[in-house]
């Protein structure tokens, strides 16, 4: 962009943010004032997350625009999702390097995909210079004392997971190897770019749920979160973990649990849940987007024990996502 009309061009790309056709009715002012405007409806709650992704960090510079546009907000609605809030609305702070129309055109394209999916509305951001990143922050209700904690996990509680963890880690370390056409790569790539926030498992889980987490950043750095938070130690099965045929056929066969312990970027919902609550569980399975599926429990102590199919202690590795591949 030229330097001299900085604010002309930042202004078209702002006009993009109003294209959205989505108007909730809690929206007295949206884009436009110095200031959004919405209204909280009584005895509920609100909830407030943010995220930032930055160019090279959490995404590479190459990722496709549409991606970004899903994933930013995907990976807020995931934690609405832990939470078990309902999202509303949500706001975005976009540092672009230059004003690239179809770069925000794309991005738009895929923010709005999702937002409208879910019933979200953009009410208002900011727009500035520099190298890219993005920052969502979006807001959610829940009935009054019914978010979803990390901290309500007691010994005997079940352990279970949504969906199959490791796919998004193992679209990662096939990016990076280089290594595509792999015949599961399109479907690994889309795990990892634009993860489903598990968001009508979380509404249902909350009143079921002891404890809830999102998993970004590993499924073992996750539900340690929740040990912490709960003061318990847990035991996991690891021939119980919901492996799929996609994440067989990417994973190293020497380390066939690696990624879906340690890989990050998943977005699925690990939770615990009180052993008499175990039949809500299974009735919530028959209406579920996903798979669920139990793989351990809360145990006294502050230990992580991961047993394998012969109940012998499997001590995870911390290897690279580079190192989870077969080798070509
Ligand atoms: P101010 O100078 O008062 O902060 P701005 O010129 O930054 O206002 O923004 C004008 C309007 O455009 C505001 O309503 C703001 O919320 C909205 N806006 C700016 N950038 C974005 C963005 N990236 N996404 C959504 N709305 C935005
Ligand atoms: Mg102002």
């Amino acid at each position: 962009m030229s330097a001299s009309h900085p604010h002309g061009e930042f202004q078209l790309i702002r006009d993009y943010f109003q294209q959205q056709s989505l108007q909730r009715t809690d929206v007295p002012l949206g884009i436009g004032d110095d200031g959004a405007v919405v209204s909280v409806p009584a005895g509920r709650q609100l909830v407030l997350v943010m995220d930032t992704l930055v160019a090279g960090v959490h995404f590479p510079v190459e990722t496709p625009a549409y991606d970004l546009g899903w994933k930013s907000l995907a990976v807020n609605l995931s934690d609405l999702a832990a939470m078990g809030a309902e999202p509303a609305w949500l706001t975005l702070a976009l540092t672009l390097p230059h004003s690239d129309v179809t770069w925000v055109r794309e991005f738009c394209r895929g923010l709005f995909d999702l937002a409208s999916a879910h019933n979200v509305q953009l009410i208002g951001g900011d727009t500035t210079r520099g190298p890219l990143t993005i920052t969502v922050q979006a807001h959610g209700l829940v009935e009054e004392g019914k978010a979803l904690l990390r901290s309500g996990a007691a010994a005997g509680d079940l352990i279970y997971i949504s969906g199959h963890p490791g796919e998004a880690a193992l679209g990662l370390a096939l990016l990076q190897s280089g290594q595509q056409p792999h015949p599961s790569f399109a479907h690994l790539l889309s795990r990892l770019n634009c993860p489903e926030p598990r968001l009508h498992l979380g509404r249902a889980l909350a009143g079921i749920a002891s404890a809830c987490i999102d998993v970004s950043d590993g499924l073992l750095a996750d539900l340690q979160h929740i040990l912490t938070a709960s003061s318990v130690g847990a035991e996991l099965q690891l021939q119980q973990l919901p492996l799929s045929a996609d994440y067989r056929a990417a994973a190293d066969s020497a380390q066939p649990y690696t990624a879906a312990l340690s890989g990050g970027d998943d977005y699925e919902l690990l939770f615990t849940v009180p052993r008499q609550r175990q039949g809500d569980i299974n009735s919530l399975m028959q209406q579920s987007e996903c798979m669920l599926t139990c793989i351990g429990e809360i145990t006294e102590g502050n230990r992580t024990r991961c047993l394998d199919a012969n109940g012998i202690e499997y001590l995870p590795d911390s290897l690279g996502f580079d190192h989870f591949m077969e080798s070509p």
